[in-house]
């Protein structure tokens, strides 16, 4: 039984890394993200009921994984976000979280430096924001902001008081080289990283742009600064190739994921980060010998007590119901939130 499990949990190992494979930036290729990634691929599911159930399971397992995660308490992880406007982070962040344990994932949004954040070095803000072990933090863009809006916008380098010396040319590379030997810091010390951009078509833009004004109930997220900022289309095209192709790295890899039809994106994103907690394999902590036995004689104490007419131990049957993951020993307060399906695709 545990055997035929391990074996089917292998399988759906192998065939979720494969499945992710297309959306890998290898370390060291050079991307150009018009000729290299497909925004409408959708894998030859074509439509999104087709899709509703892998959504399903990929939910069903983040959230096995994050509890696992939480338990074992010595990874922590960090999803960078990234996206030009209206890709869907937003959706993608409801629907792909929807199943797990608010408790074990924060949010973080970050937006214009604030005078006080300008004032510190350019990773502070967001290295406050970082994980603890067991958690999940997701960043809704990123330090990536740090070599794209930045990059195409000067004047916010401008903004951020950096000494001459480090706002001269060349200071493009230094970043990604920085942001590489940050990533590699933290995950030699138990920040995994894993890194989506949410590749939109500029014709998909447009159409969600649009959607945005015909629907009354969707006014409110239209932003006339978007459409401004379109404007910039291909130095934002160009400004991530470059930081995709520097910034993908062993530790710290990007994946490219398809955002022309929302309910790929949101299967492809679940599916990149269940293979990356499958990659840390958290397992729930087991007690040793000793405190098996410690549990044992308690036990005894407690069966002992039961009153006339009531089982010594209810749970006897279920004791033996164990699988290799452990399940069966988790306790009720540690199951994940109910999965909801039926939401997953809008
Ligand atoms: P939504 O529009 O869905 O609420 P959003 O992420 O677009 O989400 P906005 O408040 O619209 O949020 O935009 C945030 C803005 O902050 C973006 O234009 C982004 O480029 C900008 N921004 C983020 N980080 C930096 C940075 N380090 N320097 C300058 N601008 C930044
Ligand atoms: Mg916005």
């Amino acid at each position: 039984m545990a055997r035929k499990h391990h074996e089917l949990t292998h399988k759906r190992r192998e065939r979720l890394a494969d499945f992710v494979v297309p959306f890998r930036v290898k370390p060291g290729a050079r991307v150009t993200l018009s000729k290299d990634f497909d925004p409408a691929f959708d894998g030859g599911l074509r439509h999104k009921r087709e899709g509703e159930a892998l959504l399903a399971e990929g939910v069903e397992l983040l959230a096995e994984y994050q509890a696992r995660l939480a338990a074992q308490d010595t990874w922590g992880v960090l999803v960078v976000l990234q996206a030009l406007d209206a890709a869907g982070k937003d959706g993608t962040i409801r629907h792909v979280m929807s199943g797990v344990n608010p408790q074990g994932v924060a949010v973080h949004s970050f937006k214009v430096p604030s005078a006080e954040e300008l004032d510190h070095d350019y990773l502070w803000r967001y290295a406050r924001r970082l994980p603890a072990r067991g958690g999940i933090a997701i960043f809704n863009r990123s330090h990536y902001e740090e070599v794209l809006v930045v990059r195409v916008h000067p004047e916010n380098l401008e903004r951020q008081k950096l000494p001459k010396a480090s706002r001269q040319r060349g200071v493009w590379k230094r970043r990604y080289r920085e942001i590489n030997d940050w990533e590699r810091y933290l995950s030699d010390n138990g920040i995994r990283i894993v890194k989506l951009f949410l590749n939109l078509s500029k014709e998909e833009q447009r159409r969600r742009f649009l959607r945005r004004i015909d629907l009354p109930d969707h006014n409110w997220k239209f932003s006339s600064a978007d459409v401004a900022e379109r404007k910039h289309w291909d130095d934002y095209q160009k400004a991530f190739s470059e930081a995709l192709s520097h910034t993908s790295t062993e530790w710290a890899p990007w994946y490219v994921i398809p955002a022309d039809r929302k309910w790929y994106a949101r299967i492809a994103a679940a599916a990149v980060l269940v293979n990356t907690l499958m990659e840390i394999d958290p397992r729930f902590p087991t007690v040793d010998k000793q405190r098996r036995e410690e549990l044992l004689k308690v036990k005894a104490t407690l069966e002992a007590q039961a009153p006339a007419g009531a089982a010594a131990d209810p749970f006897a049957q279920d004791s033996g119901r164990d699988d290799s993951d452990g399940r069966a020993q988790r306790r009720d307060s540690e199951q994940p939130a109910p999965v909801s399906a039926k939401s997953a695709v809008d």
